[in-house]
């Protein structure tokens, strides 16, 4: 017999198998070893009132012998001599792209400009060492794309896009942890990321699938209204029967791949503002009741949201017991943005608070037409840059001080390995940023009281939320609307934001082309 029940049971209680089964079996009144198995199914947090609970759904197996299955099971075929598809871009959505290409038979041909993640790895550490931006490999570009030292919170849970399910089903079998399937609030860590990112790379190359590195796409090769080939930066063609565009929305010249054959585009809003970091301490106390967190308990998150005249102010990508990190592509950007590793144990908590930005606020960047949003993201960054004063510092603020507009009086300690620099950045932004922010981080000290704090200090730029152009897709074929056998796909085509959702936008681009080729 097999049930499905609900309990809620201690911190403590909830990290012990025994614990677990005693507390099943006291829930459905029977004796512990009328249990056979107990599979968790769900597990969250709930601090809503003062005692701090784990709410726990299982299912209990009762007087079952037997093996009990919980095994991923995977078939991935070998693709060597099968139609060829060229994916550019070998982050969450090429990487996913690829996988279900060979699941369903078609053989993933990637070309990615950044290098294998082991050799991003020490270009990362001259990123925080040296402040060494390569243009090529850096926090966005590279193996794994901005999923592998993206921290790995897995949050989307809807299969609006495809089946959210099926992507953690997938990272476990590349070797995430399993709790990612039951967990409310899932994460990988970057420091696990990068290993699971090499297995599905292995799974790819041992299927008869093709990865070069180092390999831009420059160029649309077109011929007679379809896409022939890429042409990447020292002009080699690699072709194929259908071409997957999932470059992330970092790669600021792609857009230009397209006005330069006269392709259309359109303006997407996004978001932009800060990052704010306080003592995860703090963020503990407020969220957990308490002066000191239960050993049990994770490092605390927030998410937040208000609107501030008209448009949305919102917490973007937490990161509980994390570092702030120099996100930037390119050199004179700065860039903010947050990772944690598995643990959560820094000292720190930081978040992007971010204003939704449409196109009714960049009437003075109208005179660039659809790329209007990105040459103002553009400019916010340089602005940043220089406002740091020197290479990948931030400018930052204490958050009182933001609030109240006043020069800070010295600056709290920061997780941002490169430094911060003492800056008034309420005045870096327009008024119609900063006035919402502002009226944002007064109501955010409503709903946690202590948020606002001289403790917590803002960093500029947070301006790498979403992709501020679409590239247009037909929503029957997923095709582009101009080209019928080339896919955008992911973050920077306008379609997905975050791991999950690009990586189930992945899949969805590869079903469609397995529709039409197969
Ligand atoms: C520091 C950080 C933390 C983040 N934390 C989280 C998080 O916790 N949870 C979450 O869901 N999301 C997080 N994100 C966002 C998440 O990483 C992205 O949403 C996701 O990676 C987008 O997937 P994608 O495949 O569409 O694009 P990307 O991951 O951006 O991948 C694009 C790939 O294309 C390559 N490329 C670019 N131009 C070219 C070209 N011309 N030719 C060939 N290759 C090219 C790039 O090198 C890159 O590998 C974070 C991002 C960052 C930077």
């Amino acid at each position: 017999m097999r049930k499905i029940i609900e309990i809620a049971v201690s911190p403590g209680q909830a990290a012990g198998e025994k614990s677990i089964r005693a507390a099943v079996a006291r829930s459905l009144g029977i004796q512990q070893d009328e249990l056979s198995h107990v599979r968790l199914i769900k597990r969250s947090v709930d601090s809503r009132s003062r005692r701090v609970l784990i709410r726990l759904r299982l299912e209990a197996v009762l007087h079952e012998d037997g093996p009990y299955e919980t095994a991923i099971r995977k078939s991935y075929l070998n693709v060597a001599g099968k139609t060829r598809v060229v994916i550019a871009g070998a982050g969450p959505a090429g990487l996913f792209a690829a996988l279900r290409m060979i699941e369903l038979g078609l053989k993933p041909v990637i070309l990615e400009r950044g290098k294998d993640v082991h050799n991003r790895k020490t270009d990362i550490a001259l990123l925080n060492r040296k402040q060494l931006v390569d243009p090529d490999s850096n926090y966005c570009f590279g193996e794994g794309g901005a999923g592998t030292f993206s921290d790995g919170k897995l949050y989307t849970r809807s299969n609006k896009r495809g089946d959210a399910g099926r992507i953690m089903d997938t990272l476990v079998y590349h070797g995430a942890d399993p709790d990612i399937r039951v967990d409310a609030h899932p994460h990988i860590g970057s420091d696990k990321l990068p290993a699971i990112v090499e297995n599905i790379r292995n799974t790819i190359l041992q299927s008869g699938g093709e990865i070069h590195f180092g390999s831009r796409v420059s160029r649309l090769v077109i011929r007679e209204g379809r896409l022939k080939a890429f042409a990447d930066q020292n002009g080699n063609l690699t072709e194929g029967k259908a071409f997957i565009l999932a470059t992330g929305h970092s790669a600021r010249d792609i857009p230009s791949l397209f006005l330069e054959n006269d392709l259309p585009l359109e303006f997407k809003p996004f978001a932009l503002g800060v990052r704010v970091e306080h003592p995860q301490s703090l963020i503990d106390s407020i969220q957990y009741h308490s002066k000191t967190r239960n050993p049990f308990l994770p490092a605390a998150s927030y998410s937040l949201v208000h609107q501030a005249s008209g448009r949305g102010v919102f917490s973007f990508c937490m990161c509980p017991g994390g570092i702030i990190v120099p996100s930037a592509t390119e050199d004179g950007q700065v860039v903010v943005n947050g990772m944690s590793n598995s643990r959560r144990n820094s000292p720190f908590a930081n978040s992007g608070i971010v204003v939704t930005i449409d196109a009714a606020d960049l009437k003075k960047y109208s005179s660039h037409g659809v790329l209007k949003g990105l040459k103002f993201q553009e400019e916010i960054e340089k602005i940043s840059y220089l406002a740091g004063g020197s290479c990948q510092r931030a400018p930052a603020q204490r958050l009182t001080d933001f609030i109240r507009e006043k020069i800070s009086d010295g600056l709290p300690d920061t997780s941002y390995h490169p430094g911060i620099t003492n800056y008034p950045v309420h005045q870096l932004f327009p008024g119609f940023i900063t006035q919402r922010l502002q009226e944002a981080f007064l109501a955010f000290d409503r709903k946690m009281k202590g948020f606002l704090t001289s403790e917590a200090v803002v960093l500029a730029a947070e301006s790498r939320t979403s992709s501020p152009v679409r590239i247009p897709r037909d929503p029957q074929t997923m095709a582009y609307i101009a080209i019928e056998n080339l896919y955008p796909c992911g973050e920077g085509a306008g379609y997905a934001g975050g791991i999950v959702s690009s990586a189930m936008d992945g899949e969805a681009v590869a079903e469609a082309i397995a529709g039409k080729l197969l």
